[in-house]
């Protein structure tokens, strides 16, 4: 077995030496299931645990992945089946079954589960829905709008009849969001002003901003939201290399007052509920060809800091995820 540990504390953007690959030797004699890991997810929430201590220096990183049994004496964990868990970043993970969730797959593909019909995909659907209060016909932005949880968001809101506008980190991922995805305006915050940007897409202003980014991303788009908007907080990508995962400074926020607007932060695991609901319209979704989906696929555990790195340097369009096995 390889695993990744966490070897020293990155400042700023992590670098390969952060991170080491190891050897282990696994026992299926030490849990009931012995598992192969197939795909790896790999996170921007990864990031803030490098440096505030909740990663150990020294032990496995933890991170979602699907795993594929191949030996088990708990009935519930057929040998062959597939089932997701927290312990990525290793090639190999023996569990007491408490920390598994069977998949149970119907035409898609395996991978699938780990962003469209998984977490990220619940993320995007819980948190424009449910906390965004979502309804027809209202003028969406979205940032970070080609990656996990951003294309799900905009495709979502297309299919409620919305007005959506995204940011991206690049013209191969405005075309991407205009010409795949469908979405009414896209803009490259590196080489485009996102206040004047967001003037031009969403001329009415913004009634739900679905916050991916922080920073400079939420002072401008606070600064346009309409009466009654919603900023549902779903992450802050561009501090997370900052020291304790500060975004740069908002100075907008007095707008939140005359225009009566909401900011609430929420996170997946609140819509667990909703897990059943969500499959069934994701598939069918998926299935009408309204909800599409990317992955950037990285080759070998020993690619995973590169995908991590990566991922925080916008290499992913759509789903970021490294390949440990064939099947
Ligand atoms: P993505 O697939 O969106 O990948 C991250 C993307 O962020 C990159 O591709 C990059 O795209 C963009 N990015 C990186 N740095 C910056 C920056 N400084 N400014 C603007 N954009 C940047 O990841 P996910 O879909 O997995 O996650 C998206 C967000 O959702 C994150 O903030 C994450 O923490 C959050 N999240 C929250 C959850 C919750 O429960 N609340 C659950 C899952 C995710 P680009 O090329 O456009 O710059």
């Amino acid at each position: 077995n390889r695993e990744i540990h966490l070897t020293s504390r990155p400042n700023g953007l992590p670098v390969p030496e952060n991170f080491g690959l190891i050897e282990t030797n696994v026992s299926s004699d030490d849990g009931d299931v012995l598992l192969k890991n197939i795909y790896m997810s790999v996170d921007p929430a990864m990031r803030p645990p490098l440096t505030n201590g909740q990663t150990k220096l020294d032990e496995p990183m933890m991170g979602g992945a699907i795993g594929k049994v191949l030996h088990s004496s708990n009935p519930d964990h057929a040998v062959g089946s597939y089932v997701i868990h927290r312990a990525g970043f290793r090639e190999y993970h023996v569990s007491d079954s408490s920390d598994l969730r069977t998949i149970t797959l119907q035409d898609e593909p395996l991978s699938t589960h780990l962003h469209v019909l998984g977490g990220t995909g619940l993320t995007a659907y819980g948190g424009l829905l449910v906390t965004g209060e979502l309804k027809d016909s209202e003028n969406v932005f979205v940032s970070a709008a080609a990656g996990a949880v951003g294309s799900v968001v905009c495709q979502i809101a297309k299919i409620k009849g919305c007005r959506v506008a995204g940011s991206c980190g690049s013209q191969e991922k405005v075309d991407y969001l205009l010409n795949e995805l469908g979405i009414d305006y896209a803009f490259n915050y590196k080489t485009q002003d996102i206040r004047k940007s967001l003037r031009e897409g969403l001329p009415n202003g913004i009634d739900v901003y679905f916050e991916n980014v922080g920073g400079e991303h939420l002072d401008a788009a606070c600064g346009q939201m309409r009466p009654l908007g919603r900023i549902p907080v779903c992450g802050m990508i561009s501090a997370y290399n900052n020291k304790g995962a500060r975004s740069e400074g908002v100075t907008t926020l007095s707008n939140m007052i005359y225009n009566r607007v909401t900011m609430k932060g929420f996170v997946v695991y609140e819509f667990e509920h909703l897990r059943e609901q969500f499959l069934t319209d994701m598939r069918k979704w998926i299935a009408a060809g309204q909800m599409k989906y990317s992955e950037t696929i990285m080759q070998g555990i020993e690619q995973a800091p590169a995908a991590l790195i990566g991922l925080l340097k916008g290499e992913n369009t759509g789903k970021m995820l490294v390949q440990l096995s064939e099947d």
